[in-house]
């Protein structure tokens, strides 16, 4: 019945048993070989259930799926390749269970579904995040490129393009983690700003390819809150975005203000006829406050909210609560803390004051990105949220590059947005150029061409309402120009289609 083969030197045994029933195992490597017949395995094992915990299966893939199914039911908890049972990788359940499950506690709460639909969680009602102080130097976009290409290959899953459109692309690269957590970051933002994935059927226009993250982005945002998409991206083909959008009866518009301005202005007639918009969530530029006007007037959108405030970088920075306006957003205070420094030098500026954003970011493996300086304006917003979150406030004061030296002033592209806006009723795009003259510095404002467009009027406004701008004039430093142009010919990115809001012909 039993054969024994043993090492000559004793050093192994195995005992060659023709019956099937379990026996306990000497140890000291010696194994008992037995056969167990496919179709009484699980009659012969299951008594022996309490004692079962691993099997170690050879055999065909075929085999070894089938026999996996059998083992499991018979008792078994685990199953590895034979020679491999003594092996475990980091958290692997043992005996059936997570190590630390009987020690833990499934806890509850539920909160009223409709007042609570634009909250994701309700930490932040309750009290501040506290993370640990910032510290190091200042970090720019150079200054993380480089450690970035040494990422090993657990850190380095997923690259995207970062700007750089001329030259060498700047790169972004991410785990899938920390992509995970950046989504699930941005998903609750929509949520706060008033996006609803139950109703809401979403065509997602964001440029899409060429390594950039922004389509993909929003793919994965609204993927992970179950809401409808329209994948459309930002195509060039304006009548069957919009027939798409209509087809399937598309009510959110995501997308970059730039594009979403053309598409609308483009497909005007066709969009105002289907009437059925009533949501648009930007990223990346502004609309200007007339242009949110006329998306209410026109075309009957009820909600223009930012997407989320970030960058590729750093991923999701701020979100829009239901109570925030223009270019105010929450911080993600979770993932990152935020301070705010001088313009010209390295230091806090007073609270309230406009300076430099700089964040510091607390939830990424393997990267230290620590005080990046985005290359964006803001000012801190004081006091509690009328939402009741504790996140911080700030506003977005525009671009670095949006603050030009111009004949010995500092002008602000916004500051002629702002004018232009709100006192000379433009609508549309505003692009500033900047020249050298054979006398002079020329600084021309090329306003988006509509009917009502007066650039001389658009003039006297910049210059009664810009008191720096009508000296560098007076002065006889500048000539300002104002003109107007269609739409179509103002300069944008060649790679990700954003409207350049100072071109600097000077250098
Ligand atoms: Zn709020």
């Amino acid at each position: 019945m039993t054969r024994v083969f043993a090492a000559p030197d004793g050093s192994w045994r195995v005992m060659a048993d023709t019956r099937s029933p379990l026996t306990a195992s000497p140890l000291h490597r010696s194994v008992w070989v037995k056969p167990l017949p496919r179709e009484r395995l699980i009659a012969t094992l299951r008594p022996m259930r309490r004692y079962l915990q691993t099997a170690g299966l050879a055999g065909s893939p075929c085999d070894v799926a089938e026999l996996s199914r059998t083992a499991l039911a018979a008792g078994v908890t685990r199953v590895t390749p034979v020679g491999a049972m003594l092996q475990s990788y980091a958290g692997e359940p043992h005996d059936g269970v997570y190590a630390l499950q009987r020690y833990s506690r499934r806890v509850a709460v539920q909160a009223d579904p409709a007042r609570f639909a634009t909250t994701a969680c309700l930490d932040d009602l309750a009290r501040p995040v506290v993370l640990p102080p910032p510290t190091g130097p200042l970090l720019g976009k150079e200054d993380v490129q480089a450690p970035a290409r040494e990422l090993g290959r657990a850190d380095a899953e997923l690259y995207f393009r970062s700007g750089g459109s001329t030259g060498a692309p700047a790169l972004s690269v991410f785990s899938y983690d920390d992509y995970d957590t950046q989504m699930h970051a941005a998903a609750r933002g929509l949520l706060a700003a008033g996006y609803d994935p139950v109703g809401d059927r979403t065509a997602n226009l964001f440029y899409c390819g060429g390594m950039y993250g922004s389509f993909i982005s929003f793919f994965s945002v609204l993927e992970r809150l179950g809401g409808v998409q329209l994948p459309l991206s930002a195509g060039p083909d304006h009548r069957a975005t919009a027939q798409a959008i209509v087809d399937h009866g598309a009510d959110t518009l995501f997308g970059m203000p730039s594009y979403l301005w053309q598409l609308l202005n483009a497909e005007a007639d066709a969009l105002r006829a289907y009437g059925g918009l009533r949501k648009v969530f930007y990223g990346g530029e502004h609309f200007t406050e007339e242009q949110r006007r006329t998306l209410k007037a026109d075309f009957g959108i009820e909600v223009v909210r930012s997407v989320t405030y970030g960058s590729t970088d750093l991923g999701p920075l701020g979100y829009q609560c239901t109570e925030s306006s223009g270019g105010v957003h929450h911080l993600h205070a979770d993932l990152h803390t935020m301070e705010i420094v001088d313009l010209a030098e390295d230091r806090p500026v007073a609270p309230g004051e406009t300076g430099r954003l700089v964040f510091t970011t607390h939830a990424r493996r393997g990267q230290q990105l620590g005080r990046y300086l985005i290359g964006d304006l803001g000012r801190e917003v004081p006091g509690r949220c009328a939402c009741g979150r504790h996140a911080p406030r700030f506003e977005l004061m525009g671009r670095t590059g949006d603050v030009m030296r111009v004949a010995t002033y500092f002008l602000n592209h916004r500051r002629f947005l702002t004018l232009a806006g709100e006192r000379g009723g433009l609508r549309g795009e505003l692009q500033i150029r900047l020249d050298r003259t054979d006398v002079r510095e020329r600084l021309t404002v090329r306003v988006e061409q509509a009917p009502a467009t007066d650039p001389d009027r658009l003039r006297e406004v910049f210059l009664s309402g810009y008191p720096e701008l009508r000296s560098a004039v007076s002065e006889g430093l500048l000539d300002l120009v104002v003109e107007a142009t269609p739409g179509a010919s103002l300069d944008r990115s060649p790679t990700s289609g954003k409207l350049l809001a100072v071109v600097d012909a000077r250098r």
